[in-house]
């Protein structure tokens, strides 16, 4: 028997019309029929290398899993990530996720702290309910924690106010405010502007997970409002854990013909970075696993890049990878 030809990956064996060239020819040289195989044109997809966990997550879902694995119950205070699937995935080890109202009325139980941080009162009822803590808060949260902490302390909190960019109810700014005992006014954008007095000095800092750009704007915005005497302070602490993703998701997002942005709706990182992707690239869109991929009506013969935030675990990304190609397949 002659060998089945083979064609080039993704394409058809043989050109349309040198393939029926080559059946007529062997069939006038008696060689009998041969084999036409069809591959299915795979979909061009990559995932973005940058993506995925920053070290705080990689470091508290580590914490996590090495406490699962010594067998004893292990107790979350809030989501460790704000991403439904990989929460999951460690609620199947045993991780049991509470709240803080749950947490209070624990007892001699292990509860493990995520990176976004706590305010003190955290650690207070730790230690009255003999809790033994796993702190997983990130260093990055926690200097930020203690500038905002010796700024209320080393000045007059009758002439300055201490003002925090970030989203309200949001854990670490929960954590920043509980610092210094909730005296502190959060505005999530300028709009919120009106709840800050121009006369009196502004210590301005951010939730390490907010927009670099938006940070920038908002101080111009504040500096041109001052009045008389009033002086502005800024201190721009924006992890570059996220800031930095933003010149990699522009040049992916240029890259690619479609952008799949996973990421947990609760991500606050993940809204920044999809909202740049979508800027860059119109055709981006947001799940949150990967069935969702399939109402999207995406054209699967063009370019696809999958990203996500820092919140997104790689696992995530290549499952969503797989249901694209699964559709691609069956298409
Ligand atoms: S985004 Fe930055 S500050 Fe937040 S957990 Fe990750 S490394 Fe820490």
């Amino acid at each position: 028997m002659p060998p089945t030809p083979k064609g080039e990956y993704g394409k058809r064996p043989f050109g349309t019309n040198s393939h029926s060239c080559d059946l007529s020819r062997r069939r006038r040289e008696g060689l009998g029929q041969i084999k036409i195989v069809y591959i299915n044109v795979k979909p061009m997809i990559e995932i973005d290398k940058k993506s995925g966990f920053c070290f705080g997550v990689v470091n508290a879902i580590q914490k996590a899993e090495q406490e699962l694995a010594k067998g004893e119950t292990l107790y979350c205070l809030g989501d460790i990530v704000h991403n439904g699937e990989e929460v999951e995935r460690l609620a199947a080890l045993g991780m049991i996720t509470i709240s803080h109202e749950e947490f209070s009325k624990m007892h001699d139980v292990k509860v493990l702290l995520r990176a976004h941080g706590e305010p003190p009162s955290t650690y207070e009822i730790a230690k009255q309910n003999n809790i033994t803590l796993v702190d997983a808060s990130c260093p990055v949260v926690l200097k930020l924690q203690s500038r905002i902490k010796k700024a209320y302390e080393t000045v007059p909190t009758i002439d300055t106010q201490i003002v925090i960019y970030g989203h309200h109810g949001h854990a670490e700014v929960n954590g920043l405010v509980g610092q210094i005992d909730g005296n502190a006014i959060v505005i999530e954008d300028e709009s919120e502007l009106d709840k800050v007095d121009f006369s009196k000095n502004i210590r301005l800092f951010s939730q390490t997970t907010k927009s670099l750009s938006g940070f920038n704007q908002l101080v111009e915005t504040v500096q041109s409002k001052m009045e008389n005497d009033a002086n502005l302070e800024f201190s721009d602490t924006i992890c570059r854990q996220v800031a930095n993703r933003i010149p990699n998701i522009t040049t992916f997002a240029q890259e690619n013909d479609i952008i799949v942005f996973v990421s947990g709706k609760k991500s606050s990182n993940g809204k920044v970075l999809y909202e740049h992707a979508k800027s860059i690239n119109p055709n981006s869109y947001i799940v949150s696993k990967p069935d969702e991929v399939v109402g999207l009506g995406l054209d699967l013969s063009k370019k696809i890049g999958i990203c996500g935030a820092t919140s997104t675990p790689r696992w995530l990304m290549e499952a969503v990878m797989e249901k694209l190609n699964d559709m691609a397949a069956t298409a």
